[in-house]
């Protein structure tokens, strides 16, 4: 279903009519007839008649013995019924329809005899749509028909728009998982972006200054890496990248650290809840676990394998001190570790 179609009025043209299938429930012959003389010339060209209940549930494609054998579809689309039948009655018919899935909505208007309230109501509680008296006027009974047709097919415009917000509203949220997660990763390595990083950053400083936690931070970056691209490549430079981001990544226990690519060869790591002194530690295992790569590096006179330079910075976040301040001391600790010889931890 359209969109556009949500709007479109809900009336019956004569196509619509020649279409709707009308089944009549009546043990009289004159009646059946009457009814059925009425709506021929109204254009309905799709009557079934029926002469009790019991011949009915087989119009209606409905065994009472093969019950688990319901219809898929309905046969009709509207019932006009008999109050009072020999047998089975009307009231007991139309609650047996009811129990059909595809009757559940299906118009089912009573044809009384002015005597019968009490069974009327009967039908009403049973699933009766509507109902008209004996005599029948034919404007009346075009007119209730042609109401319960109506309504019917607004709502079954609405539960099939219904049904195509839902699906679309999922489909919106997929597609709005994936963007997020795009958007705060970075393509080349798979790790979190600067982005997500700035993010993350701001989130955990707030947690820290109202639970009076520490807050580390430690700043990767690759030692002699120009050298690395310009003697290897830039595409052997992008899988180093990768590499070393994923060993960064594993080699972080906990779940709330948290590594990003800072930046070309750049990596940042967020420690929460963690004093300086411990996350130093905790650079040394990054820094080793880049060495273990064993990763060939261009010029061995330098280092034999690709390492990583790193500089701590932690702090206890309070009114005085600023997350670019954090950042400058862990940047500051990172220019000394290289100028101490790299491949080293330097804590600020
Ligand atoms: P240092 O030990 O002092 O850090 O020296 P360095 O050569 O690593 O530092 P420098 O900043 O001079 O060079 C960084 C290099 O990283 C230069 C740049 O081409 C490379 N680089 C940055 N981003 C990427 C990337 O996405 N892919 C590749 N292959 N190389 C990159
Ligand atoms: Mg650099
Ligand atoms: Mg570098």
């Amino acid at each position: 279903m359209h969109a556009k179609d949500r709007h479109k009025p809900v009336l019956l043209d004569r196509e619509d009519l020649a279409a709707t299938k009308i089944l009549i429930v009546d043990d009289s012959e004159d009646m059946r007839e009457l009814l059925r003389t009425y709506l021929l010339k109204a254009g309905y060209s799709n009557i079934f008649t029926a002469t009790s209940a019991e011949q009915a549930y087989q119009l209606l494609h409905y065994s009472e013995d093969k019950e688990d054998l319901a219809p898929e579809s309905p046969a009709v689309d509207l019932i006009l019924m008999d109050i009072i039948m020999p047998g089975t009655t009307g009231v007991d018919a139309c609650h047996k329809i009811r129990t059909i899935a595809c009757y559940k909505d299906t118009p089912i208007i009573m044809i009384s005899a002015a005597t019968d309230i009490s069974l009327l109501s009967a039908a009403f509680s049973n699933g009766a749509t509507d109902y008209i008296k004996k005599p029948i006027r034919k404007i009346e009974l075009l007119a209730r028909i042609s109401v319960a047709l109506r309504l019917q097919r607004e709502m079954a415009y609405r539960n099939a728009w219904e049904k195509e917000l839902v699906k679309l509203t999922e489909q919106l949220q997929e597609a709005n998982k994936k963007l997020n997660k795009l958007s705060n990763t970075d393509a080349l390595t798979g790790i979190a972006n600067r982005r997500l990083f700035d993010e993350k950053i701001e989130y955990e400083w707030k947690l820290a200054r109202r639970s009076q936690q520490p807050l580390s931070l430690i700043m990767v970056d690759i030692d002699h890496f120009k050298n690395y691209n310009d003697s290897f490549g830039h595409q052997a430079g992008d899988e180093c990248l990768k590499q070393v981001a994923a060993a960064l990544k594993h080699t972080l226990r906990r779940p709330a650290d948290f590594v990003a690519r800072y930046g070309g060869e750049e990596f940042s790591v967020i420690i929460p809840e963690t004093d300086g002194k411990t996350a130093s530690e905790i650079a040394e295992t990054l820094r080793s676990a880049v060495a273990a790569l064993h990763i060939p590096q261009a010029r061995p006179d330098n280092n034999e394998w690709v390492t990583i330079s790193l500089g701590v910075s932690s702090c206890m976040p309070n009114g005085e001190q600023t997350i670019q301040n954090l950042i400058a001391l862990a940047d500051k600790a990172l220019y000394k570790a290289k100028h101490a010889g790299r491949n080293r931890v330097v804590m600020a």
